[in-house]
């Protein structure tokens, strides 16, 4: 699995390009990978309807829930689907439009400094085996590739904007990412989950 630096495509993906993306902000680079879920519509797998919500090409006559999300200009950088094909929506050092409001670490616009990675998946199943492979594979290439990243810096949606979104959810396994890769994740457990965590205690 190889980058293009020069073209910040992933050899191994797809090619779907979107246009919900432009350029990051000159003083960002690339220093964060966030993780995600998703369906269409939700629970079902293996559709076109990702890539026809992140190229803008939703039907809202297809499904009901279609019609709330069609407006949205919204793509994550790759998928990876239950199979483990990646597809590619937006080149690596373009700004992709994947998380929304969202605070890392003090510091807010995730997506001027990240990557994002969609797992066609729901809070609800388990993710296949074939997509922690990819995901370890990619994040691996990633890191050589952008020094700015770190295997340090991965979270998850539902960690940076924990008041709007719970992806990748509890069946993303965390401990087996981070055995993958060799160090501790979710960079990022919040202040949140934190005190909740201790309000329970
Ligand atoms: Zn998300």
């Amino acid at each position: 699995m190889l980058i293009d630096s020069f073209t910040g495509l992933l050899d191994a993906a797809q090619q779907c390009p979107s246009p919900n993306h432009d350029e990051r902000p000159s003083d960002c680079l690339p220093e964060l990978i966030v993780i995600h879920n998703i369906s269409l519509p939700p629970g079902k797998f293996n559709g076109d309807y990702i890539s026809q919500l992140f190229t803008n090409t939703l039907d809202r006559e297809e499904h009901p829930f279609f019609a709330e999300i069609c407006h949205l200009k919204v793509a994550s950088h790759l998928l990876i689907r239950r199979t483990g094909e990646i597809i590619q929506y937006v080149p690596f050092h373009l700004r992709a439009f994947h998380a929304g409001i969202s605070v890392y670490r003090g510091r807010s616009r995730c997506n001027d400094f990240s990557i994002g990675i969609e797992l066609e998946g729901t809070d609800f199943t388990p993710f296949t085996e074939e997509q922690y492979q990819q995901l370890t594979a990619v994040i691996q290439v990633l890191c050589l590739n952008y020094p700015s990243l770190s295997l340090h810096h991965i979270t998850g949606h539902q960690h940076i904007a924990p008041e709007r979104k719970t992806d990748p959810g509890p069946f993303f396994d965390w401990a087996r990412l981070s055995l993958d890769l060799g160090v501790a994740l979710p960079a990022d457990a919040t202040v949140t989950e934190f005190n909740e965590l201790s309000l329970k205690c």
